[in-house]
């Protein structure tokens, strides 16, 4: 969908979520269809490509096979994704008040597998897919609205690039994978961080005043 055809409404506070490792618990589907091909994922770094080894190797894969992987896993299997603990339930809550939009980086033909999980899973929301960092959708999402507009992503490029091309929007850090949560990169003088979502909505709310 296109940011103009969401048709968002001036007096409606907004909340803006991603889905790979905030909705969606990306790197443990990723990681069991790796293995699948012969590779193994090492949650070594915060990194996708650069933890990817095909199995028994010390040196990692090429970052063409990565991509050839990533792009292969888009293509079949992101449908068996578990939904992040307790992510439904808080956005069904703000959606109560807020309007709730998906802004998703994924691959553009993916979107009517993302549309599916989303749906399938209990996130009926309007999917936006985009590229590159995050800024730009948001501030043009954000620029009509009146009410507090929140956004929620796990890659603080995302959040920086949100901070600088909209500052007035409410900026929320979440990992959903356990194992990913002490090596991401965190700023907390500048995104407030959450990585569960039972502590998340309730703060969402509250920055929204809904
Ligand atoms: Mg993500």
């Amino acid at each position: 969908m296109q940011i103009t055809a969401l048709r968002l409404a001036r007096d409606e506070a907004l909340v803006i979520v991603d889905v790979d490792e905030v909705l969606a618990l990306f790197v443990e589907g990723f990681s069991s269809f790796a293995h699948a091909q012969g590779y193994e994922l090492r949650l070594e770094r915060f990194a996708l490509f650069q933890n990817l080894y095909r199995r028994g190797e010390a040196v990692a894969a090429p970052l063409s096979e990565g991509r050839a992987l990533f792009d292969a896993f888009f293509a079949l299997e992101t449908h068996d994704l578990r939904v992040a603990p307790g992510a439904v339930q808080a956005l069904e809550g703000l959606a109560q008040c807020a309007r709730v939009v998906i802004l998703t980086n994924a691959p553009p033909a993916s979107r009517p597998a993302r549309t599916r999980w989303l749906a399938d899973r209990g996130l009926p929301y309007d999917l936006v897919i985009g590229s590159g960092p995050k800024g730009p959708a948001v501030a043009a999402m954000a620029a009509g609205c009146e009410r507090p507009v929140a956004f929620v992503d796990d890659l603080l490029a995302n959040l920086d690039s949100v901070a600088e091309a909209a500052p007035h929007v409410h900026r929320f850090q979440s990992v959903a994978d356990v194992r990913l949560r002490p090596m991401a990169p965190t700023a907390p003088e500048r995104h407030a961080r959450f990585d569960d979502w039972t502590l998340l909505g309730p703060a969402i709310a509250a920055r929204l005043g809904v």
